[in-house]
């Protein structure tokens, strides 16, 4: 995948890919300490940052509260602009479908996460979202940049929950995340 930009405004060779990563695991850290399943996400835009969030869906009882979607409203904001040109959206597990048409909807051009979702993911495994010709938009991605340590803390976090669910009154947490696939479920016992 080329990830030289195409216009020449956005200047974000692929060393600076781990940097970025890691403002995208400690909000993820984050999340995790929130009891949140473990994604977080920054926006950059012409190398600044604009925009960092974690998952909230259980603070904010919205199921749509994903890093990407609260990374896209700052960044929009920041911008006054819905049109995201000129950012990277870095995220720490590849984008579930409503985060891919999300960030197809809003122009970014370019997203690197860290590990593939392949049960579910919405870029281009379970859904081909950022290469569909139907669209009108393509967004470069690459993946698997600090893959082992995105895909650790998801781990970690199931495989806690899990542990404390035989132990946890009726009501907790229940049932397997959107996000959980990334984290390998089969792998764990
Ligand atoms: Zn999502």
């Amino acid at each position: 995948m080329n990830l030289q930009p195409k216009t020449g405004d956005v200047d974000t060779p692929a060393p600076s890919h781990e940097r970025f990563m890691r403002l995208a695991l400690r909000q993820a850290r984050a999340a995790a300490d929130r009891e949140e399943v473990p994604v977080g996400a920054v926006i950059l835009h012409r190398g600044k940052l604009i925009a960092q969030a974690h998952n909230q869906v259980e603070l904010l009882k919205d199921p749509t509260a994903h890093a990407e979607i609260l990374a896209i409203t700052q960044a929009a904001a920041a911008l006054h602009d819905w049109r995201l040109a000129d950012t990277v959206l870095y995220v720490t597990k590849e984008p579930c479908p409503m985060c891919a048409g999300a960030i197809v909807l809003a122009r970014i051009p370019r997203v690197v996460w860290g590990v593939a979702d392949p049960a579910r993911g919405g870029a281009i495994s379970l859904f081909d979202i950022f290469r569909n010709p139907r669209l009108n938009h393509r967004v470069d991605y690459e993946g698997g940049v600090l893959e082992e340590e995105c895909r650790n803390l998801l781990q970690d976090f199931f495989r806690k929950q899990r542990a404390g669910a035989t132990a946890a009154p009726p009501g907790g947490t229940a049932g397997a995340s959107e996000e959980e696939s990334a984290a390998g479920r089969p792998a764990i016992p």
